[in-house]
């Protein structure tokens, strides 16, 4: 692993070498003034799990950051297209969130944890009809047969294949676009017949979906946007 750092000389009594994380400049070493080159580098290489440990931590805490707050103005992906939200709150009506001329509608009151409640309960909605459609047409076309068919609120998995052939999807995906959806279907209706990801299980998915690869780092370059 090599890693990437930006070197501090400090005039001042500094004694020691140090290090810090930031957001912007990455990884700092604060170093008195003479310190050579190499005994920085060793020192950077011996701190390299914590370094690592704590980079990690530092992007997670940026993605929490940017996490929804359910405010009129914000935009939620629906079908790879991103559409803005309004907030209202009328007490005699029906709570929870409709989506109508191209933007979300969402009529509940002022809390953070009921609003994102209410996204949830609409997308799992839609991914439920969506990807049942979607897995028996392809169920059909490539003549695996599942077993259940479960929408779960998995945070990194998009879908998955059990033992028994049991096939889950996670709501998240509804978000995406209509051909990514359709590859992770793809992908775990293949599953039935191959459990591991082998050559030959990548060769009946390109079988039934030449531009896999393309959407595979889709998934992995995404990812993150689709966070509630
Ligand atoms: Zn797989």
């Amino acid at each position: 692993m090599s890693i990437t750092y930006t070197v501090n000389r400090s005039r001042k009594r500094r004694k020691t070498i140090s290090l810090q994380v930031s957001g912007n400049s990455g990884l700092i070493v604060s170093a008195p003034y003479f310190t050579p080159v190499a005994e920085i580098d060793r020192f950077v290489r011996e701190k390299q799990n914590w370094i690592s440990k704590t980079i990690q931590k530092h992007t997670e805490d940026s993605i929490k950051n940017k996490a929804k707050k359910y405010n009129t103005g914000e935009h939620f992906f629906y079908l790879g297209q991103s559409y803005p939200l309004e907030v209202f709150f009328e007490p005699f009506e029906n709570a929870g969130v409709v989506f109508w001329n191209n933007s979300f509608h969402l009529n509940a009151q002022e809390n953070k944890d009921l609003r994102k409640h209410y996204f949830v309960s609409w997308y799992k909605k839609k991914a439920r009809e969506y990807i049942h459609q979607h897995v028996y047409f392809f169920s059909r076309e490539l003549n695996l047969q599942p077993g259940n068919l479960k929408i779960t609120s998995a945070e990194r998995r998009w879908g998955s294949c059990s033992a028994d052939n049991n096939l889950s999807f996670s709501f998240r995906l509804i978000m995406a676009p209509p051909d990514i959806i359709d590859y992770v279907i793809v992908h775990e209706l293949t599953h039935i017949k191959e459990k591991s990801h082998s050559p030959k299980f990548w060769k009946q998915v390109e079988a039934a979906m030449p531009e896999y690869k393309a959407h595979r780092r889709w998934l992995r370059d995404n990812n993150h946007k689709f966070i509630l």
